[in-house]
């Protein structure tokens, strides 16, 4: 966007457990050059077709609690049975570069990084209705039907934090979800709050302009 602020907007997008935001976050990154999305380090278990280093940098606890002890991590908290966290460097360098930096990261993580960082954007992504949300889980297969069920009441439990997210997107149809998320950054960029050097050129040039038509 010409003239606009340079410096990339931090987004955190939380939602339930198989609500989609894996899937989101693909298209999305497929569809526009200008994201990054933060890969978290977590002790859990791969699933089959996750990759090291792409969905997640898989960790031992150890490994994971040396992390927290070298201040590496700019959140982390535990979800379900297993620690997950993200490394702060990746998500500074990116935004002093200009790019629009992503994080998919549960409710508590999210509200961490608020406190740390304000001006962060915080979307919350639903499906369209909790049958629909406990078919994608159990759909998808890769957790077993306890876990699932823990991630069930785990979703009872992050729906009473949804009103400190700024947005509610509905993961329904796919497209049309992503294209409302990349709207809702793109809108962000044009804040006037995110654009205050241009905001005070403008007003001097204004004032400028308006002592020259005056003086005519
Ligand atoms: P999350 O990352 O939120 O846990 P996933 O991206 O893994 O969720 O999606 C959970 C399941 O729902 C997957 O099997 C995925 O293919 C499916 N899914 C995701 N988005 C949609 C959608 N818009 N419509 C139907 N199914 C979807
Ligand atoms: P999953 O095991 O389904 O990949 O992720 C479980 C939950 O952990 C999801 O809500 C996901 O958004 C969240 N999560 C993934 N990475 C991080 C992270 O770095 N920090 C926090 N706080 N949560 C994360």
């Amino acid at each position: 966007m010409k003239g606009m602020n340079k410096q990339g907007i931090l987004t955190v997008v939380s939602g339930f457990s198989g609500a989609g935001k894996g899937t989101v976050m693909k298209r999305l990154l497929e569809k526009y050059q200008q994201y990054a999305l933060s890969v978290s380090v977590t002790t859990r278990s791969p699933r089959e077709g996750e990759k090291e280093g792409r969905e997640y940098f898989f960790r031992t606890r150890e490994e994971f609690e040396r992390l927290i002890a070298e201040d590496a991590l700019l959140e982390y908290a535990r979800y379900v049975d297993n620690y997950y966290g993200t490394p702060g460097a990746y998500v500074e360098s990116m935004l002093s570069r200009g790019r629009d930096v992503i994080l998919e990261i549960e409710i508590q993580g999210a509200m961490k990084i608020k406190k740390r960082i304000p001006e962060t954007l915080l979307i919350f992504v639903a499906p369209p209705s909790m049958e629909e949300l406990e078919r994608r889980i159990r759909g998808r297969g890769t957790e077993t039907p306890e876990q699932i069920l823990s991630r069930l009441r785990r979703a009872g439990e992050e729906a009473e934090g949804m009103d400190a997210y700024d947005y509610l997107l509905i993961n329904d149809d796919l497209e049309e979800c992503v294209e409302e998320l990349h709207h809702i950054i793109c809108s962000e960029h044009a804040r006037t709050v995110r654009n205050t050097a241009q905001v005070k050129a403008l007003m001097e040039d204004a004032g400028a302009l308006s002592r020259r038509v005056n003086s005519l």
